[in-house]
């Protein structure tokens, strides 16, 4: 067997630039040459195979990083070969670390992503949400300022179309006031200080026309001199004024008693 022309340490810078696919191609058709024929530098080569491989398998997602390979060369270029096995080891390690940390980052970086993804898509979902609550309360309010105008509208038509009559005591203090719904054709009165009337007697309640009184009805008031009467407008027109009357019980066709109080339209 011829004898190997290399040194241990040149055998194995060779063997590595070559695995390495660092070794220029005239260098490298001369060891497959020198391979064919050195049963030594191919065990070498078996060997730091199974090395790489050692490496590659323990770090099977990430190749080594340049620095490590470089590494690796120079370990495999110093002398002692004791060290070059442990720091393979070591850097199988290192490797494993680089990689984990690698991974690490990928994972937060995953984790921040789908994170990301999760609050956007909360952010959105409540967004529409709070879009959707404000289309609903704007809906809300413009419905209710529909009604507010609607109800402005009745309220300005009700005094557009009440008018105030004042009624003046005559007899006593008595007073009145009277909300005439021209719309309506009904009228509110409100009377007080009427005194309660005498025995045998009654109010009565008058709208006037030009022609004649027309009797509105009988009444009594409260105890405390007060009484408020709902009435309907005459068929007859116009009506000129109101007038109430003490009359005898059971009321009068025209009034022929004393007139308490008294207003014009
Ligand atoms: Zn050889």
């Amino acid at each position: 067997m011829k004898q190997c022309e290399f040194t241990q340490e040149q055998r194995e810078h060779f063997i590595l630039s070559y695995l390495t696919g660092d070794l220029p191609l005239l260098e490298k058709e001369q060891l497959e040459s020198h391979l064919s024929e050195c049963s030594c530098c191919r065990q070498g080569l078996a060997q730091s195979q199974e090395l790489l491989s050692l490496l590659a398998y323990s770090s099977p997602v990430v190749s080594p990083p340049d620095s490590i390979r470089v590494r690796l060369l120079e370990r495999v270029a110093s002398k002692d070969k004791k060290a070059i096995a442990s720091n393979v080891v070591k850097m199988s390690v290192s490797a494993k670390r680089i990689n984990w940390r690698r991974y690490a980052w990928q994972i937060a970086a995953s984790i921040l992503l789908a994170m990301f993804i999760i609050q956007s898509y909360y952010l959105f979902d409540s967004n529409a949400k709070l879009k959707q609550q404000t289309k609903d309360q704007e809906n809300r309010i413009a419905k209710l300022e529909n009604q507010l105008q609607q109800k402005n509208e009745q309220i300005e038509s009700m005094v557009k179309s009440t008018r105030l009559i004042v009624l003046d005591g005559k007899e006593v203090m008595a007073s009145g006031r009277a909300f005439w719904n021209t719309n309506g054709n009904s009228w509110m009165f409100y009377f007080e200080k009427l005194p309660p009337a005498p025995k045998g007697k009654t109010y009565q309640l008058w709208f006037m026309t030009n022609l004649r009184p027309i009797s509105a009805g009988a009444f009594q008031t409260n105890a405390d001199g007060t009484i408020q009467l709902h009435v309907k407008t005459p068929s007859e027109t116009p009506i000129v004024g109101t007038a109430v009357s003490l009359e005898p019980e059971g009321g009068s066709e025209k009034p022929v008693g004393t007139i308490y109080l008294l207003g014009f339209v």
